[in-house]
């Protein structure tokens, strides 16, 4: 798999720079920091929009049903 360095990046968990590099992994990004192993999963992006739109909808219904 390869694997990218993410150039200028900073690590939000050791706020070190350039630790950071990704590969994607069954089409989800993997981010890793080779400094305090931190990783974080990127899901592709329709995944993400389709959330986005359930917490809207969401968001929407608290508001018709929010007791004045
Ligand atoms: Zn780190």
């Amino acid at each position: 798999m390869k694997k990218r360095f993410i150039a200028g990046a900073v690590c939000p968990a050791c706020q070190k720079q350039d630790t950071l590099r990704w590969w994607k992994e069954n089409d989800i990004e993997i981010v890793e920091c080779v400094e305090c192993q931190h990783t974080d999963r990127r899901v592709p992006q329709s995944v993400e929009q389709s959330e986005h739109l359930a917490k809207d909808k969401k968001q929407q219904v608290i508001g018709i049903f929010k007791p004045e």
